[in-house]
């Protein structure tokens, strides 16, 4: 695979008339000539948040300057949500929560902890005599990790969540995820950070920022398919009803993880249409236009089931032959077309290789 090409550039949006413009630092040259460009907005630039312009990936790093600061950055946090092994069967809900609370989910992964890892993330409560229980809890099944950003992404999020104790939450806070989702004092549906600090601490530990990969995923690599929540599908808001709309239609989710595909890795991916059909080229620069949700649907004839619930590529043509289908409800065209899935039977398996093995690392 080919090393992804790292360049710094300067970037200028005015909002008066959404326009940008790109400086080379480099070669101290106009990269990209002041142009009008309407899929960019003032709230997606702040830094942390990976951005898209003209179909080139940007990661922005820094603030141009110290007004620029204040104006875009003072108020984003990054915290770390997790869905507990009681709610994991909800995330397409409680994803859509994430979004209408103002948040975004930059990072998320499936995975199952050990009782060590479990132990560590709990470590304040060790004294406690409720930790056996929670421990024992938290590792009785798969959890969802999550980085949330936005404006007091902290404390947003744990309104969202509402009070510890599920009952209480029913109680004092009926709307919230714990009423909706939790069963108990133990069995709470959600965890999220309650601090700053310890938003560091948690999201070092699932998502390390130096060295390896956090814990791992839960792929199974067995009577699966391959399932990719394209790149506009997740800036649109819609990966929460489009996990609702498949679990719903009874599959099951057996490995989930959000991913940031270079160039190189989509076209490697997507070799297989490459000269088969004309959308080739689209395909490619949708799937590395911004993070992507990768899922391994399980189950004893899952390719060709999937396959048909996504419909028809062309969202157009599904609309009118087969409207419950994926592509009919949450595709644009052909290329914005909502989800990719595996299309030949034989292929499901090293498609979720190729996410959960190759990409992982
Ligand atoms: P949180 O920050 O709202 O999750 O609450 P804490 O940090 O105080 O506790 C961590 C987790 O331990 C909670 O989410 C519950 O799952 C569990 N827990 C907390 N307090 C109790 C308790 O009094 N009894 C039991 N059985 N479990 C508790
Ligand atoms: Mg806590």
């Amino acid at each position: 695979m080919l090393a992804a090409l790292l360049r710094r550039y300067q970037l200028l949006f005015y909002p008066k008339d959404g326009s940008v413009e790109m400086y080379d630092v480099k070669n101290q040259r106009t990269f990209l000539r002041r142009t009008k460009y309407d899929d960019l907005h003032q709230e997606d630039l702040f830094v942390g948040n990976r951005i898209n312009v003209f179909s080139r990936q940007l990661n922005l790093v820094d603030y141009g300057d110290q007004y620029t600061a204040n104006k875009l950055g003072s108020k984003k946090e990054r915290t770390l949500a997790m869905i507990k092994p009681d709610a994991v069967t909800k995330v397409g809900d409680i994803i859509q929560m994430i979004y209408d609370a103002g948040l975004i989910v930059t990072k998320a992964k499936m995975t199952k902890l050990s009782w060590k890892q479990a132990g560590d993330f709990y470590m304040e409560h060790q004294s406690k005599s409720f930790f056996n229980n929670l421990v024992q809890f938290v590792t009785s099944g798969p959890v969802v990790v999550m980085e949330l950003m936005g404006d007091e992404a902290v404390s947003v999020w744990r309104k969202v969540l509402g009070p510890t104790d599920s009952g209480a939450a029913r109680k004092d806070a009926p709307a919230s995820l714990r009423a909706r989702f939790g069963t108990d004092g133990t069995k709470n549906a959600g965890h999220g950070s309650d601090s700053l600090a310890s938003a560091a601490r948690e999201l070092e530990l699932f998502f390390p920022s130096t060295t390896g990969h956090g814990p791992s995923n839960t792929a199974q690599y067995s009577y699966c398919t391959c399932c990719i929540i394209k790149p506009h599908a997740i800036s649109e808001a819609l990966t929460g009803k489009i996990l609702n709309s498949i679990t719903e239609a009874g599959f099951e989710i057996s490995a989930l993880q959000i991913f940031n595909l270079d160039q190189a890795s989509a076209e490697e991916f997507l070799e297989i249409y490459k000269g088969v059909v004309s959308e080739y080229t689209g395909m490619v620069a949708e799937l590395c236009s911004g993070p992507c949700m990768a899922l391994e649907i399980h189950g004893p004839d899952a390719p060709r089931e999937f396959r048909a619930f996504c419909g028809p590529s062309d969202p157009e043509i599904a609309r009118h032959l087969q409207p419950a289908t994926l592509r009919a409800r949450y595709g644009k065209n052909k290329v914005q077309n909502a989800v990719h899935c595996t299309d030949l039977q034989e292929d499901g398996l090293l498609e979720v290789q190729y996410f959960f093995k190759i990409l992982e690392g």
